[in-house]
């Protein structure tokens, strides 16, 4: 059979069957799938028609150290051959979760110490807010159940973490609005401090925040914004949360997000880069004090656990991907490439006049669509998923976020990348906003 008749026929199939995540469903019946992937390689994915493209998103913000790594298959083998599953409920363990959470007690900052893991970055957002809850519950303060997060916030989609996702369309989506979750204007500490009078510090459990706004549109604070909302929190006894679903294991450039901002917080989710997607791994990363405190405090069975938490294959994976992070030097790759990256921002930013600002922080970065870079004036239908079309075509995958009139190209390209790779991707950039600006004269889309 052809390339062409197979992907036809599992274009078919693919309709009928498979209801994909994220997506428009209606669009996947007019369309079908853009790709089929059948092979990863470095920067690159390759779909079964033989297409090529360079993979600017990391997939989805997770594959840190590249496509088509043997040396994790073989850990993976390895792990499988010998022990692929046993239960870490009770007292039961395994080398590889025992040696993961030594390893990143020892690269997670301050005194974040012990790790609850997970499957993914939702059911770790779910972990840390029931965690929370129970935490105060046996501090004697049960009344502390309420979660603040920030609005363009993206947590994950499971319940808790819906609730908190400060993203509306997601919650709107399947009417998930449970009490005690509250969002507050994203970049003013004012706002979190009114919203804390207001409730009552007395009922809040904690404060989570991405230190960069992922899916929301790649939002990078202040430098003292997190400082201030630490200090904040430490004023009225409320925990810390980080999401560094997507900051984790080197994406910003540091090993995790907040150290730009030199802050440590109470407990911290991971999810995605700690296996880069080789496998499905998340955490919860507590402070020693939170950890001393549950083993003094505790009477009782911690109520909480996944089948999958402490998962000895997902665990010998993330072992193998962070030595790879670390001995390819990976995390300072991310600072310099990200710097490159940003630079060619800037230069599209010259160069085309519907481009507003942009922004980045390592290999997270984001590019503004509008109607030129000294307005924040938006065309009316938004641009960014046309870019994106345009720059499939030209062999480069990203994502567009049009969330809260937004009109926003992110990317999140893999670790690994080098120069002559970032060049290649601005170039395709610069060409595909050309391109939509030939086919939309630029009167009429304004
Ligand atoms: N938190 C952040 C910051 C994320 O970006 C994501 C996913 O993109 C999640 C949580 C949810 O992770 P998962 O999709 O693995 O459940």
């Amino acid at each position: 059979m052809s390339n062409k008749n197979r992907f036809q026929e599992l274009a078919e199939l693919d309709k009928k069957h498979f209801l994909h995540p994220t997506s428009s469903i209606k669009q996947q019946q007019v369309d079908g799938p853009a790709f089929i992937f059948s092979e990863g390689k470095g920067i690159y994915l390759y779909d079964i028609l033989g297409n090529k493209v360079m993979d600017g998103m990391s997939s989805l913000w997770n594959v840190n150290i590249g496509h088509g790594r043997k040396e994790i298959v073989e850990a993976a083998a390895e792990q499988m051959s010998k022990l692929a599953y046993s239960s870490c409920f009770n007292t039961f363990s395994n080398e590889p979760v025992i040696k993961l959470a030594e390893k990143i007690s020892q690269i997670t900052p301050g005194d974040l110490n012990t790790t609850f893991f997970t499957s993914g970055g939702s059911e770790s957002n779910d972990t840390a807010i029931k965690l929370v809850r129970h935490y105060w519950i046996i501090k004697g303060e049960k009344d502390r159940k309420k979660i603040i997060s920030r609005e363009k916030s993206y947590h994950g989609l499971a319940m808790g973490a819906t609730n908190a996702t400060g993203l509306k369309p997601f919650r709107d989506f399947s009417n998930t609005f449970s009490p005690d979750f509250f969002h507050v204007e994203d970049q003013s500490i004012e706002a979190l401090v009114d919203l804390i009078e207001k409730e009552g510090p007395e009922t809040i459990a904690a404060f989570i925040s991405e230190p960069v706004q992922g899916s929301g549109g790649v939002h990078v604070p202040p430098v003292d914004y997190f400082k201030e909302c630490r200090n904040v929190c430490d004023k009225y006894g409320i925990l810390f949360i980080a999401d560094e679903v997507i900051t984790g294991f080197g994406r910003t450039g540091k090993y995790f997000g907040m150290e730009h901002f030199g802050v440590i917080p109470d407990i911290m989710s991971i999810a995605k880069g700690v296996t880069s997607g080789y496998a499905q791994l998340g955490g919860v990363v507590i402070s020693k004090k939170i950890h001393e405190d549950l083993i003094e405090l505790s009477t009782d069975t911690f109520l909480h656990g996944y089948t999958y938490s402490g998962h000895p294959t997902a665990c010998a994976v993330a072992l193998r991907n962070i030595q790879v992070i670390e001995e390819e030097n990976l995390i300072e790759n991310a600072r310099l490439m990200g710097e490159e990256m940003l630079k060619g921002f800037k230069w599209i930013q010259q160069e085309q006049s519907i481009v507003g600002e942009v922004r980045g922080l390592g290999l997270l970065g984001a590019i503004e669509l509008g109607k030129g870079q000294s307005t924040n004036e938006r065309f009316n239908n938004p641009l960014a998923p046309l870019v994106v079309k345009e720059a499939a075509k030209r062999g480069l995958m990203f994502r567009s976020v049009i969330f809260d009139g937004q009109d926003a190209l992110v990317f999140s390209p893999p670790l690994i990348i080098n120069k002559h790779e970032v060049h290649k991707m601005i170039e395709i950039i610069s060409d595909s906003i050309s391109a939509v600006k030939l086919k939309h004269n630029e009167k009429e889309l304004i």
